[in-house]
């Protein structure tokens, strides 16, 4: 069974809009592993620079030198339309492109060794997932392939499938996808096992970058944790927020300037960085502001930026926050005065109006900040990757999860109307069954439309595929009856059956490719290209290593032949010629700075051969 075994563990990940973070459950502990550069979270960005590709911190600080080739927010794309109104007015604020592919995927076009590539949304996460797993790897010091990954509460059928998928294309085995908040609050209750006595009520609220999610759950004593209700928004985070603050400093720009420097790619890149950062200085002090020499034709920029600015720029967010807060206490049936805990998750609960909106709401309450807001959920993925694992550790075998299903799933029916047949917030896994009958006389087929979503006409929610079901044997309308089966696993995966129940003929839907689900070859066909871009990776680190190690080489010998020792002892014809083979050496590395791994390999032994005098 996938992730059995202790020999391979499988690590948590946290895939996040703009920062991902991998864990792992070790010594009967959960560790945070720390990436390449020492940090516990990695940039979820990916940038394609000549002959190289970038992940994570080495991807984000060349961002603002690179716009057009430097992706980030994929998660913003994954499991989405192109002519998704969302994607749409992201579109106008990313310094990258993306066009319509086929199925109206969103595809993203970048430079890549002199070509235009493009990319889904599922293979630039997968090389996230990818760097995340290799940061695994280099910590355990052994090959990774059991994954839990975490994905919003209020993530729609499509884009839990999408995620899945670009886990597959990594090279990782999804042994189990959960909600953030749900992996939040394992976090706090192993944290505080010792003290939940009998039964809490807790609420996360985790607004990240892209996301925003509520989750209203219980936590039992020995480690039961039952979600009652989620609500979000998949498209609310910490980059709207900077995004209110880019568009306040464009237009601030125009009136000064009289120059629109919202087309200028590099100039917003840079703009960008500066608000974020901007926004974060604002979470500790009450004033700041946004310098930028040059910003657009030459001319300067600067803007004082006060905390309450920010607010106001802000406000209709954070209120829509609230309004998503209290639509799933009443979901979860539950008064905010039962609720014993409010958990904070994800980088943008550190917003001081944010903390104090969630405080005066709970009427004074102290929020519980002693979990790392941008951990949390790793954690909690590692945890449940080693339940999956078969972990023999007490607190993590007796752990139990119940989750909920976010939103209404069911059928089309004539007028558009929308029959749920799983209303959100239904404890998974589950299925349920609704029987239809022929709206004509001796109607043969039927065609099943599935829909995810809370509107009552169904092309208002989210489309997820379609089949038909023929050979329905000839009677008056009304007689023959149809019998669909929707059906949700402990991923919150959905599948629906439908059957003729004269006859017992059975369909089973495929997410079809229409609803923009990746076929089997098309997936077969990114783990290869992830295979290739890797190989290709591998390959320009070998050059790039070969190529200091000449120069290293060269730099060292330069120094050592001027020694005094060396002039001293070493016969002057020999000398001459190994000062020769340096500089020769030095000149053809400046001619041929992008020589193959081979020559550069060659040259340095060659030079080595003839200074080992020298030595
Ligand atoms: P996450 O998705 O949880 O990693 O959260 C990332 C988001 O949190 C980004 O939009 C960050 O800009 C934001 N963030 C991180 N630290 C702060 C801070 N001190 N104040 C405001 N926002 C922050």
């Amino acid at each position: 069974m996938a992730g059995e075994g202790n020999d391979t563990p499988a690590i948590g990940i946290d895939l996040g809009t703009t920062y991902s973070c991998v864990a792992v459950w070790k010594h009967n502990r959960v560790e945070i592993i720390q990436n390449d550069q020492g940090n516990r979270t990695t940039p979820s960005t990916v940038a394609f620079v000549d002959d190289e590709r970038l992940i994570g911190d080495a991807a984000k600080n060349q961002a603002a030198m690179n716009p057009s080739n430097t992706i980030f927010d994929a998660k913003r794309l994954i499991g989405r339309r192109f002519s998704d109104s969302n994607v749409q007015e992201d579109m106008k604020l990313w310094p990258f492109k993306v066009i319509k592919g086929s199925k109206d995927k969103p595809k993203i076009v970048v430079c890549y060794k002199g070509q235009e590539k493009e990319f889904l949304a599922e293979e630039i996460s997968a090389m996230v997932l990818g760097k995340m797993k290799e940061t695994a790897e280099a910590y355990l010091g052994k090959a990774v392939k059991n994954a839990v990954i975490t994905v919003p509460a209020y993530f729609n059928d499509s884009q839990r499938q999408a995620t899945k998928d670009a886990g597959t294309i990594a090279g990782l085995n999804v042994i189990r996808m959960i909600n953030e908040p749900t992996a939040a609050a394992i976090a706090y209750g192993l944290d505080n096992e010792s003290e939940i006595v009998g039964r809490l009520n807790v609420l996360v609220f985790d607004l990240g970058g892209g996301t925003f999610d509520v989750s209203v759950m219980t936590i039992e004593e020995g480690g039961v944790y039952e979600v009652k209700a989620v609500a979000g928004d998949t498209h609310l985070g910490g980059e709207d927020f900077d995004n209110r603050i880019v568009d306040h400093c464009v237009s601030e720009f125009k009136k000064k300037s009289n120059k629109d420097l919202s087309g200028n790619q590099r100039a917003m890149g840079r703009l960008r960085f500066a608000c974020e950062k901007a926004k974060r200085i604002l979470s500790c002090t009450t004033r700041t502001s946004v310098d930028l020499d040059g910003l657009h034709e030459a001319i300067d920029f600067s803007l004082k930026l006060t905390r309450a600015k920010f607010e106001d720029l802000n406000m209709a967010l954070f209120n829509k926050c609230i309004e998503i807060l209290e639509t799933c206490l009443n979901d979860a049936n539950m008064k905010k005065s039962c609720v014993d805990q409010v958990i904070l998750v994800g980088g943008s609960t550190r917003i001081p109006k944010v903390q104090h909106m969630l405080q005066h709401f709970f009427d004074g309450r102290e929020l519980c900040k002693s979990v790392n807001p941008d951990e949390a959920v790793a954690y909690g993925a590692a945890v449940m990757a080693a339940k999956v694992s078969g972990c023999s550790d007490k607190s993590v075998q007796d752990m139990l999860l119940r989750d909920v299903t976010p939103l209404s799933l069911g059928s089309q029916l004539r007028g558009d109307r929308f029959d749920v047949v799983i209303p959100r917030n239904t404890p998974i896994p589950t299925s349920n069954a609704k029987t239809y009958v022929t709206v004509s006389d001796n109607q043969s087929a039927i065609s099943v439309k599935v829909y995810q979503g809370e509107r009552s006409r169904s092309t208002d929610n989210h489309f997820l595929g379609r089949f038909e079901i023929s050979g329905i044997p000839p009677a008056p309308k009304g007689v023959s009856k149809i019998m669909e089966c929707y059906e949700i696993d402990a991923n919150g995966i959905l599948t629906v059956n439908a059957s003729v129940m004269s006859t017992g003929k059975m369909k089973k839907l495929v997410i079809s490719n229409e609803s923009g689900r990746l076929s089997k070859e098309e997936i077969e066909k990114m783990v290869n290209d992830a295979e290739t871009y890797k190989l290709e990776d591998l390959a320009f680190e070998k050059k790039a290593k070969a190529y200091n190690d000449l120069e290293d080489c060269l730099y060292k010998m330069k120094y050592k032949i001027k020694e005094y020792s060396i002039r001293t002892s070493v016969h002057p014809a020999i000398l001459k010629e190994m000062e020769k083979a340096i500089a020769e050496t030095a000149k053809w590395l400046e001619d041929n700075q992008g020589a193959p791994f081979a020559e550069l390999h060659l040259k340095k032994v060659h030079l080595e051969c003839v200074c080992k005098p020298l030595f």
